[in-house]
């Protein structure tokens, strides 16, 4: 069932807001076999409205919009639709007396303009809105079916799970479009991509995406258009494959997060974690203590940015910086070790590099970074030059060391 999406509202053309609308009902519509084909996104102009629904409706007969059912005078999307369509406006007074009750539960009473929200284009549906005082509405005509559903982003949401969804899924013959994404790290795209080879004729018809972001690169396989356990078995069938060719670099599925995941092995040793951090700022003890339940297993770091600090709170001895520089083997293994014996910790991170845009040298260029970890009481430190600016620099290095010391916990050491 292919489907369009037209999100209507100025904010989006100027964008102050961002279109999340039209992802979440994309997303939505995906989970029961609902194809999106295209999304549109217009101002609140009497025109663009008009233009933009009649072609999704000549394209695919069915279109789904967000924003514009407010009672303000930029909201216009009903008086344009039902104009489209032919179909006049009528009041129901049912749906202003729930406005009323609705308003008075807050103490208020509605104004005159409110009453447009209780207006409904001749023979539409009205698909009631708890969260707010605009009703979605759902039109069957025989141009198409056209389904109205406010703006914010709670309320379309409650009204396409409720409303929208359960009604369109009974006319998918029971298909799905189904994801999985696995996650890699450590790992270019294209090294990636060479691992993996042929791998999209040997899962086909399930798609492969590869979708690269500062934590790694998310492989995510989609099946189209097929009987839910059809699609779970082809999936993992996809799924054991990019495994069975690149198992070393995936850390996880969906939303898997590996602070959350050396959190857990952490704990079940029983272990105390702690971080020095000199690029990085602190980010690696902030996406450790943005798990709940980090504080039995986290007991603290050491954001050790001057050199002074690094030998005063770490006992980096300064031989070592004026031998080999900060950004060095030498340091980083002294970071691990110097927070560890000041914490008492049996496990702990330390990360040491040029996040840029100045300070590299040819030797040193920006975005090298040391990072390294202690575990079963043995160091391992390793190096690597991040691409990109500043804030990719460090991310990247957080992640890098997450993962370094995940791999060791798993094999046990
Ligand atoms: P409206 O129904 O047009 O009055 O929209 C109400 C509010 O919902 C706007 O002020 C925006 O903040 C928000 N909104 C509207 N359209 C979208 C969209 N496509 N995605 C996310 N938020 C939206
Ligand atoms: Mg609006």
């Amino acid at each position: 069932m292919n489907l369009e999406i037209v999100t209507i509202g100025t904010e989006l053309l100027l964008g102050f807001t961002i279109d999340t609308n039209g992802a979440e009902i994309a997303q939505t519509l995906a989970a029961i076999g609902g194809r999106v084909t295209r999304r549109t996104s217009v101002p609140d102009r009497s025109e663009d409205i008009q233009d933009a629904v009649s072609a999704a409706l000549k394209r695919t007969g069915r279109v789904i919009t967000t924003g514009g059912l407010g009672p303000t005078r930029d909201d216009i999307t009903k008086q344009c639709i039902a104009a489209l369509l032919g179909r006049p406006l009528e009041f129901h007074d049912d749906i202003w007396q729930e406005l009323v009750a609705r308003y008075s539960r807050f103490g208020r009473i509605p104004s005159e303009s409110n009453r447009s929200q209780a207006e409904v284009p001749r023979g539409a549906m009205v698909l009631p809105n708890p969260r707010g005082s605009a009703p979605g509405i759902w039109i069957e005509d025989p141009r198409g079916l056209v389904v109205m559903l406010p703006g914010v982003p709670g309320e379309m949401r409650g009204l396409m799970r409720e409303e929208v969804a359960p009604r369109l899924a009974v006319r998918v013959s029971g298909s799905i479009i189904q994801s999985r994404t696995l996650r890699a790290t450590g790992i270019p795209e294209s090294s990636l991509a060479e691992l993996l080879g042929d791998i999209e004729e040997a899962i086909a018809p399930i798609t492969l995406a590869y979708l690269p972001g500062l934590d790694g690169v998310d492989l995510r396989l989609t099946a189209w258009d097929l009987a839910p356990v059809n699609a779970e078995s082809q999936l993992a069938t996809g799924a054991a494959l990019i495994r069975e060719r690149a198992g070393e670099h995936i850390y996880g599925e969906g939303e898997a997060d590996l602070a959350a995941m050396v959190l857990d092995e952490a704990r079940r040793r029983g272990s105390r974690l702690a971080v020095a951090e000199s690029c990085t700022g602190g980010l690696v003890g902030s996406r450790l203590t943005a798990i709940p339940g980090a504080s039995d297993v986290f007991v603290g770091g050491v954001i050790a940015y001057e050199d002074e600090v690094k030998m005063r709170e770490l006992g980096v001895p300064a031989m070592d910086i004026q031998t080999h520089g900060a950004v060095s083997e030498a340091v980083v293994r002294r970071m691990v070790t110097g927070v560890a014996a000041r914490f008492n910790a049996d496990l702990a991170m330390a990360v040491t590099g040029i996040a840029g845009p100045t300070g590299g040298s040819e030797a040193k260029p920006v975005g090298l970074v040391w990072f390294g970890s202690l575990a079963s009481g043995h160091v391992l430190a390793q190096q690597h030059v991040f691409p990109g600016p500043r804030e990719n620099v460090r991310a990247r290095s957080a992640q890098a060391v997450l993962f370094q010391l995940y791999k060791r916990l798993l094999k046990g050491g």
